[in-house]
């Protein structure tokens, strides 16, 4: 297989491009990115990103020098828009076309969002410093969606200095994940913290003035969060002819 092309370039992309490498693949390389940076860490943009601990310059999973050394043909920036599997060609924005003889797909996932303008995401380097720049002391924030998002930024926000509201449609946060006793106690440790917690309420939309929920209340805020999950990128590969379901769909050996 010579001509290889990965597209996303994050975590999954990356470490496939090495993994390649290593295991002597000494032929073209592509790896296709649509951020503009190079592969980073996500963990910290909800925390040390986020709390002004660490400067974004931080972030990158590899080190200039590293990425070099992978000789790989590098395009940031770059939106995969389509695939032409009997072609064998991946598509770009530019609308020019990537040949490739192996194609590895690790576009990741983008987050849900909720009817209504303004409010915020976090997912990249772009959407932590965002959302840091308005989190300020006093800032009324609406956090919409108590998982592990949620509650990291609700905390990270706090100590902040911002007024945070979480809301969470179940009546536990994070049962699901760590079960009704461990999520109750982490609700407790939120509302000592000073956030106030409101389970079994369900958003159904962003507002002008903050949120509101589904039986019509609106819940004032001067910025919100919206961390309700994701939803799989294949977006591009709609008319590709792969099968599509809630991502690629794949068999036991990919
Ligand atoms: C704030 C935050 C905190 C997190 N904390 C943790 C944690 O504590 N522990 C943990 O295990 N995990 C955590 N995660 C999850 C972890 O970051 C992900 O599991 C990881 O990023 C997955 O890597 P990936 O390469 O598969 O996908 P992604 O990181 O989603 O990367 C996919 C890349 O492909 C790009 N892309 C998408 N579509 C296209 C296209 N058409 N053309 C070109 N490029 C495209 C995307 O922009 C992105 O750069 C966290 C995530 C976030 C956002």
């Amino acid at each position: 297989m010579r001509r290889v092309v990965v597209v996303g370039a994050s975590a999954a992309g990356l470490t496939a491009a090495e993994a390649l490498r290593r295991a002597g693949h000494d032929g073209p390389l592509t790896l296709i990115g649509d951020e503009p940076h190079a592969p980073y860490d996500r963990p910290p943009l909800s925390q040390q990103i986020l709390s002004g601990a660490w400067p974004a310059g931080r972030l990158p999973l590899r080190r200039d020098e590293d990425l070099d050394a992978l000789d790989l043909d590098l395009r940031l920036g770059t939106a995969a828009t389509g695939l032409d599997l009997a072609g064998r060609a991946v598509r770009l924005a530019d609308g020019s076309r990537v040949p490739y003889d192996g194609l590895i797909v690790a576009t990741g996932v983008r987050p849900r969002r909720l009817p209504g303008e303004g409010a915020h995401v976090l997912r990249t380097v772009d959407d932590a410093l965002a959302l840091r720049d308005v989190l300020t002391p006093g800032t009324r924030l609406v956090v919409v969606g108590a998982g592990f998002l949620g509650a990291e930024v609700a905390a990270v926000a706090r100590g902040r200095g911002a007024r945070v509201t979480l809301l969470e449609p179940s009546p536990v946060p994070l049962a699901h994940a760590v079960g009704a006793e461990v999520g109750a106690m982490l609700s407790r440790v939120h509302l000592a913290h000073g956030v106030e917690l409101r389970t079994s309420v369900t958003v159904t939309e962003v507002t002008e003035d903050g949120v509101r929920l589904a039986g019509g209340e609106v819940v004032e805020a001067d910025e919100i969060l919206v961390a309700i999950g994701s939803l799989p990128n294949t977006g591009w590969l709609a008319d590709s002819g792969l099968t599509l379901g809630d991502g690629v769909v794949c068999d036991e050996y990919c």
